[in-house]
């Protein structure tokens, strides 16, 4: 008997693989890059108010929190067709889902979408998903985005170029210089879609900019989400800074009601506690910098990470053997097998317990 079938891009789709959870208190849960902080109080009492509505659908323009966004990033003023900026801006339920809405709003079957690999693994699912070809372009061996052979990769099938920076799972920021370098030769016609997921941790000489940047190349568009520093992972809901042409298509292939009351309600919260944010954010880029330089002192090689991880390549047997020795310390972390092991960073006794139970790398046991 015949029966419906799936897409051939489906069929063969690897399907989205999550770090390991845990609920137990005694676990560290340092495998999907959360923040380890508690809702902010001024944050959890919007989100308890907002669930006395949860009876009605949420806004399904999300003004209030567009409007926010576009003046939280300098996007407010002429140019648009609304008012102060907010045409600028798309939300979705995470940034996942704004990068869907913009893939979906561009991509004809066969365009070719050319990204950096190893990074977000999400890339090459929703490019598929959407029609596209994924064109993955090897980091360099200091797990750099490979500039150059990006460029190279652009050809005339390719409508889509996403940069992630810092990269994930390697930590690995571009530069300003390096980025506006690459929007100079990349074709004004091809989108370079700039994932900022981890801006908010980024430190360093002459760090990216891409909301500078994007006032700069109209082909630029600048994605963020408040799942990592805002702490929103729970409550799905990113956004992107877009020209408001496109930023009306990815609106146009939203899931209807996608964003939840909660979701933007919390957001707002969030952007209203841009200071006591900073200071967590800080506190974690101390801790970053105490994490890898335990791990240096160990003998591991470790990349001079921009986020809230930290990144350890090795092979596939010893990825799985790290990730064996520390689950057995009770700490979870995330194995990219065949290319490495990555750890979020969060509190001092995060780092304390990851540094005791981890093996020195000559010494992982068999
Ligand atoms: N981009 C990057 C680089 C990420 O690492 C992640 C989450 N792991 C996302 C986007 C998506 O995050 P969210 O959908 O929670 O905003």
């Amino acid at each position: 008997m015949s029966r419906p079938e799936l897409r051939a891009a489906v069929r063969n789709l690897p399907g989205y693989v999550p770090g390991r959870r845990s609920l137990s208190a005694d676990v560290a849960a340092l495998a999907s890059n959360e923040s380890h902080f508690d809702p902010l109080p001024s944050v959890r009492e919007r989100i308890l108010a907002g669930a006395l509505r949860v009876h009605r659908y949420p806004d399904m323009a999300a003004t209030a929190l567009r409007e926010r966004i576009a003046g939280h990033c300098g996007v407010a003023g002429p140019g648009g067709t609304d008012s102060g900026g907010a045409d600028q801006v798309v939300v979705g339920p995470g940034s996942v889902g704004v990068l869907q809405q913009l893939l979906n709003a561009v991509i004809e079957p066969g365009d070719e979408v050319v990204h950096a690999w190893r990074s977000f693994e999400a890339y090459p699912i929703l490019v598929a998903i959407a029609g596209g070809t994924s064109v993955p372009v090897p980091l360099t061996a200091d797990e750099h985005h490979d500039l150059p052979a990006m460029l190279a990769a652009i050809g005339p099938a390719t409508r889509v170029v996403l940069l992630c920076s810092p990269n994930n799972p390697t930590g690995v920021p571009l530069s300003h210089n390096e980025l506006t370098g690459f929007l100079d030769a990349v074709p004004p016609h091809v989108l370079v879609i700039l994932d900022e997921a981890y801006v908010e941790f980024v430190t360093g000489t002459d760090p990216v900019d891409g909301l500078a940047a994007y006032h700069r190349y109209p082909n630029l568009c600048v994605l963020r989400t408040f799942s990592k520093a805002y702490g929103l992972a729970g409550l799905r809901v990113g956004y992107a800074i877009a020209h408001p042409e496109l930023a009306e298509g990815a609106r146009r292939t939203a899931l209807p009601f996608g964003v939840t009351a909660l979701a933007q309600e919390a957001a707002i919260a969030s952007l209203d506690a841009v200071d006591e944010i900073a200071q967590r954010v800080a506190a974690v880029v101390g801790e970053r910098a105490r994490l890898t330089a335990g791990l240096r002192a160990s003998g591991w090689w470790v990349p001079d990470s921009a986020a809230n991880f930290v990144w350890l390549r090795m092979d596939d047997e010893n990825s799985r053997r790290t990730v064996e020795s520390l689950a057995a310390a009770d700490i979870l972390v995330r194995a990219y097998p065949g290319d490495g092991v990555r750890i979020t960073v969060a509190d001092a006794i995060a780092t304390d317990r990851v540094l005791a139970a981890l093996p020195a790398p000559h010494t992982l046991p068999a």
